[in-house]
């Protein structure tokens, strides 16, 4: 670790063109029991870093003590700013609040609930710092405490993403990472509401490098996921960057229609050469349960897509604020080069 805040140092200094400042993004919703290691364990890393910092707590509209706690920190630390949102408008939205406003010549987007190691930051920055790279994500290479339902279906999620997405997403990536400015930038005009970050992420492209860590279970509090949001996540993973499912519903359409169509043929040769059929009643029963259940799931899949629609033409900002506290020093750019 040591070897790379140095390379890092060596690099700032080396390259003194826009890599000087970061800014670390937190979005938060009731995670007053984490807050103040986590601001303990920051200060730590950056304290060792050749950089100014900033960091930008994004509260999610927590309703517990997540604000006053945050408040306090910032009373206390210049560098802390701290981003109310009118109410929870959920983590893509607190996210995009947080890139709007960080000012730094790179972003790193962290988890409040120390599931992100704070101390992998310095690896993050390395890659950024040397000019590798604009985007550098952190992977996760053990997943400690989650269960194995979770497990299978982020595999499944992931390996289905690959197939259909036409932007390659990196597998066990969250949303820990490090942006560059012109990633940020980039990422900023996407405003898009049904906001699936990972799918963003990878979408903007850039040149995108994995540094692999394990991954802490959640420190206190509880994961604010369950298996129902899981799925909708996924729905819109796919719904947002794919339109195969629409080619699917086509397809599974004309083949029922076929088979169908010689199914009926067969009817008529039947009645035709062999008489008329009376006990028709099961394979009628069959054929129209089928069609219907089809039929059924091509509208709803037709019906999330033109939900999307609707949601996006009532352009509505991506989320509102309440309060908005900057940091009073070590503010990016507030610094003189050199
Ligand atoms: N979060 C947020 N708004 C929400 C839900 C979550 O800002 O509506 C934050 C939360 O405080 C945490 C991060 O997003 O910092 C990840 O949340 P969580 O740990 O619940 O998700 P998981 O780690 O299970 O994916
Ligand atoms: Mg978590």
């Amino acid at each position: 670790m040591d070897d790379l805040i140095s390379e890092a140092r060596d690099a700032a200094g080396r390259d003194t063109a826009g890599r000087r400042s970061l800014s670390i993004v937190v979005p938060v919703y009731n995670e007053a029991g984490v807050l103040p290691q986590l601001h303990r364990r920051l200060i730590a890393v950056l304290e060792a870093l050749p950089y100014d910092v900033e960091i930008v707590y994004v509260d999610d509209g927590s309703r517990d003590d997540s604000c006053q706690v945050i408040e306090s920190f910032r009373a206390a630390d210049p560098r802390v700013a701290l981003l109310r949102l009118s109410r929870n408008f959920g983590k893509e939205a607190a996210m995009t609040a947080g890139f709007d406003h960080a000012g730094g010549d790179a972003v790193i987007i962290i988890d409040a609930d120390l599931q992100d190691p704070p101390e992998l930051i310095p690896e993050l920055i390395g890659p950024w710092a040397e000019g590798r790279a604009e985007v550098v994500n952190a992977q996760r290479r053990s997943r400690a405490g989650e269960t194995w339902l979770k497990r299978t279906s982020a595999a499944a999620f992931y390996r289905l993403m690959e197939k259909v997405g036409r932007a390659p997403m990196p597998r066990d990536v969250g949303d820990f990472r490090l942006l560059s400015r012109v990633a940020v930038e980039d990422l900023n005009r996407l405003r898009e509401q049904h906001r699936f970050m990972k799918g963003l992420f990878a979408w903007i492209g850039h040149r995108q490098i994995s540094v692999p860590y394990d991954r802490d279970p959640r420190h206190a509090g509880t994961s604010k996921w369950n298996f129902i949001k899981l799925w909708s996540f996924s729905i819109e993973g796919i719904t947002s960057f794919t339109t195969v499912p629409l080619k699917v519903a086509t397809y599974v359409g004309l083949l029922v229609a076929v088979l169908a169509l010689a199914f009926g043929l067969s009817i008529i040769y039947d009645t035709l050469v062999h008489g008329s059929a009376v006990p028709g009643y099961p394979s009628l029963m069959v054929v129209v349960l089928f069609l219907g259940g089809v039929q059924l799931t091509t509208i709803g899949i037709l019906g999330e897509y033109v939900g999307r629609i609707s949601d996006e033409t009532k352009g509505r900002p991506l989320y509102l604020i309440q309060e908005r506290l900057p940091a009073t020093a070590g503010r990016p750019g507030d610094k003189p080069s050199g």
